[in-house]
């Protein structure tokens, strides 16, 4: 049974690449029948936030994203860390190590003098005894660090990308596995320890997660062997790039998901363009989809080793379909409290649809119908195109006109068609030409010249009694 597991630490607000991460480990979950499960790693004290662990949480369930079992607490534990450093203590894979910051400062420096790259030289890997209980008598605390034999080769074969072989003695040394402590004492347990034993008592089969961590497998598969634990598939996915192809970061703007879904992005579409970050539909499928119908043709053979450039034309195509593809009452769900936020009074639910379906054609984002809908709820001001537009000569006339023609055939809205023979009757009696008095309608009603189909606003507009005030107004 496949389990694969999404670890975020909660020191920020879940962000696009461990979103990415996030859905690639539910997809193949879901491909594969298997278990996708949530570890929060909260070891970081100072950092780790409870509100940051509850945007990840509602970040991820919002985007559809559902986990199985309870989410794991990495702080809960630390019992079990420390017992794995006991173990590799007792076994001489580890040791403690006492030098200060200062001398491993004076050992770098001195590497990068002379043209070496800097790394931790072993230098307390075989203490005497002696010197051992000189240095705990002048009260240093220690480190524990754990042997990498620079000769020693590490192998993995990645589902993503291929066989990868790494060097011992490109690691930088003996690497740290837990924080300066007294020397009768275990410091806390850090990242590449604490993470193999959490993914071993989860059993997580796979682990699936972002190239950046590559480094750290190598890392972490020679603690599997020490530790004699069972070694999960290797799974490392390309970054997200930016517009220059670096790693896209805080500095591009929105990388949180709870900005996306400020900004008015849908979960669908966000989800859909995220899966599209690295992996590619097989032939003949849409490129807009849902979780569900990719999870059914998920694989890493469509994986790209390459970096992914994050595409704004793209996502919001995508959204502007899911919210053209919504039907008018489910995009009524989601607008209405954005309105109601607004403090807008929402008229009889009829009025509503049929707001959302004149608006629904040129939304991109959710916040557009917003926008789209606030001439509909406050009177607009008139905009230079509008007041351009009533400046022509015979618009206020026209204008004049149409009021006089209300003034007989009094229209409340109830049948659509009125406004057309409205039209065409002050036409025929003014003498002017529909599309002055069209232009002059819109510009009086919306207060400029773009916007939606104007019958259908005039429609609404009346039926809530709100069109003949701003046809006075203009004159
Ligand atoms: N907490 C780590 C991170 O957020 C987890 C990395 C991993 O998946 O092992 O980067």
């Amino acid at each position: 049974m496949v389990r694969v597991r999404l670890a975020p630490s909660p020191t920020g607000t879940l962000h696009i690449g461990t979103a990415r991460t996030a859905l690639f480990n539910w997809l193949f979950a879901a491909n594969q029948k298997g278990k996708f499960l949530l570890r929060i790693e909260d070891t970081d004290k100072e950092r780790s936030k409870p509100e940051f662990t509850e945007n990840i949480l509602n970040g991820l369930q919002w985007l559809g994203l559902s986990w199985d079992e309870k989410p794991v607490l990495q702080s809960e534990c630390i019992k079990q860390h420390r017992k794995a450093i006991q173990e590799l203590l007792d076994s001489g894979l580890a040791y403690r190590c006492y030098a200060s910051e200062e001398e491993l400062e004076v050992m770098r420096e001195t590497q990068k003098a002379s043209g070496k790259a800097p790394r931790y030289d072993n230098r307390h890997r075989n203490l005497s005894l002696e010197k051992e209980s000189e240095f705990q008598k002048q009260g240093r605390n220690a480190v524990i660090r754990f042997r990498i034999e620079d000769d020693t080769q590490i192998t993995w074969n990645d589902l993503i990308r291929g066989p990868m072989i790494w060097k011992g003695s490109d690691l930088g040394g003996d690497m740290v596995i837990s924080r300066r402590a007294p020397s009768n004492e275990i410091g806390d347990p850090l990242y590449n320890l604490v993470v193999v034993v959490d993914d071993s008592s989860m059993g997580i089969t796979h682990v699936i997660r972002g190239e950046d961590h590559i480094a750290n497998t190598a890392k972490q598969l020679l603690l599997y062997k020490a530790l004699n634990l069972k070694i999960p598939i290797f799974a490392h996915t390309p970054l997200i790039l930016n517009s220059e192809g670096r790693k896209l970061s805080k500095r591009d703007g929105v990388t949180s998901i709870s900005d996306f879904k400020t900004m008015g992005y849908t979960p669908e579409a966000l989800a859909n363009y995220m899966a599209l970050l690295g992996w590619s539909v097989p032939e003949g499928m849409n490129e807009k989809f849902t979780i569900k119908e990719a999870s059914e043709v998920f694989g890493f053979n469509r994986i790209n080793k390459a970096g992914a450039k994050f595409d704004w034309d793209k996502l919001n195509w995508l959204n502007a379909q899911v919210l053209h593809d919504m039907s008018k009452e489910a995009l009524l769900n989601s607008l209405s409290p954005l309105w109601i936020k607004e403090g807008w009074q929402l008229p009889n639910k009829e009025w509503c649809l049929d707001l959302v379906e004149l608006i629904k054609p040129s939304m991109t984002l959710l916040n557009d119908g917003v926008k789209q809908a606030k001439p509909f709820f406050k009177q607009p001001t008139l905009k230079e195109d509008g007041k351009a537009q009533l400046e022509i000569e015979g618009a206020k006339k026209a204008i004049k006109f149409l009021l006089d023609e209300l003034k007989e055939n009094p229209w409340d809205g109830a049948e659509k068609n009125q406004a057309n023979e409205l039209i065409s009757l002050t036409a025929k009696k003014s003498g002017f030409k529909k599309g002055l008095i069209m232009k002059s309608l819109r510009a009086a009603l919306l207060g400029e010249m773009n916007g939606p189909d104007l019958i259908t606003t005039w429609w609404l507009l009346a039926r809530i009694s709100q069109d003949s005030d701003r046809l006075i107004r203009c004159l």
